[in-house]
């Protein structure tokens, strides 16, 4: 090309002032994030890896969606990001409405973010399960720590049963590690299935728990106590420190009483006030005490892997039960022989074995 047609294309670049490489690249990414089926998996790793929150937020609603495309692209971008996930501490944090947890998780956050950590808070919440309303999600919460550039809140995914809830949590938790945040918090209600669910996603649960809250209360708690790394007695502040001391004592007998747990890790009893800070900085050091000693003993890693493991097996079971279960001629079968076992004539092993033979004689 002359130098003369050179200069008369429409597409030769004049020189001027410089461009930036990319104008706005927040507002393309944006765009794009609003569309995110016509996103690659690549763009959306990329994307969640280099801390964009709307990437970010867009990868966890295709967790979250029903719609077969987006299960899809999601199970590509985790399966992308779990490579890069694995690298926090995940934190579970339980107790009653009302005992302070999202007081806690604030002061706790924003004493960590002052320390250069990346905090992600997320919720798995039993009452917005059964879509009635949420116990954790009404009210405005943690209003600072949600304006914190180095925290990341997600409420809790707003339907489904509490399996498929605690699949999606699972999953969030690889791309928010992906995402560079360093201590992921999961918070849940002490009602009912929740805790033990949220037990099995992190490598240390906390239970806030509350002085002098009455006996019902200590009794209902006293299966998550045994699960429990640390019970934080709250609120003693004012009036209610010596009685948060002396609830510490009486919790602290009362673990006397359970077998040693598997980690090796006596758990601590101590008493914080979320509102003044006090305690909270201690709450922290009991995390790094124990991640320190249950690495060094391995059982960090190996608390992880047998969770990898429950979700491998539980998985296959549930999809087990459900194949099987859907198939008409198992059902009809079922039927008839229901009815053989309830008027006697057979017994309920032999009617299950004949249900199982026909299963596998029919799938080979
Ligand atoms: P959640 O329902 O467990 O999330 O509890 P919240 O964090 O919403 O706290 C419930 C109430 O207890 C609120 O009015 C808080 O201000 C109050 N609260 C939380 N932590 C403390 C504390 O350490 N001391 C006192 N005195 N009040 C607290």
């Amino acid at each position: 090309m002359s130098k003369k047609q050179e200069f008369k294309s429409a597409m030769n670049v004049m020189d001027g002032i410089e461009q930036p490489a990319q104008v706005n690249a927040d507002a393309v990414s944006k765009l794009k994030a609003k569309r995110p089926l016509a996103m690659s998996t690549t763009e959306f790793v990329d994307g969640i890896r280099a801390g964009n929150r709307t990437i970010l937020s867009k990868a966890i609603t295709m967790i979250e969606s029903a719609l077969h495309a987006h299960q899809q692209k999601a199970q590509e971008i985790i399966n992308a990001c779990l490579p890069h996930s694995g690298k926090s501490i995940r934190i579970g944090i339980t107790g009653v409405p009302g005992v302070g947890k999202s007081t806690f998780i604030e002061a706790l956050g924003l004493h960590l973010t002052g320390k250069d950590h990346q905090v992600a808070v997320l919720a798995i919440d039993p009452s917005s399960t059964r879509s009635k309303g949420s116990i954790l999600g009404d009210k405005t919460r943690m209003e600072q720590l949600s304006v914190d550039s180095r925290a990341y809140i997600r409420p809790s995914p707003s339907a489904g049963s509490l399996g498929g809830v605690a699949r999606k949590t699972r999953e969030t938790i690889i791309l928010c590690e992906a995402a560079g945040f360093d201590v992921i918090m999961v918070e849940t209600v002490g009602v009912g299935q929740s805790e033990t669910t949220v037990r099995s996603m992190v490598d240390f649960f906390l239970l806030l728990m509350l002085a002098g809250a009455g006996d019902e209360l200590q009794g209902m708690k006293r299966g998550i106590m045994e699960m429990a790394d640390a019970i934080i007695i709250n609120k003693a502040d004012g009036d209610n420190i010596n009685k948060a001391r002396a609830a510490r004592i009486e919790y602290k007998n009362a673990l006397h009483l359970y077998p040693p747990p598997e980690s090796g890790w006596i758990p601590v009893v101590d008493v914080c006030s979320a509102r003044t800070g006090t305690g909270i900085e201690t709450t922290w050091d009991y995390v790094m005490d124990f991640t320190e000693k249950t690495k060094s003993s391995g059982f960090f890693e190996e608390q992880r892997k047998q969770q990898f493991r429950q979700v491998l097996t539980e998985t296959i079971d549930q999809a087990l039960k459900r194949d099987f279960y859907n198939r008409k001629d198992i059902s009809h079968a079922l039927a008839r022989y229901e009815k053989e076992v309830l008027a006697g004539n057979l017994s309920p092993y032999t009617a299950a074995a004949m249900l199982l033979t026909i299963s596998s004689e029919v799938v080979r």
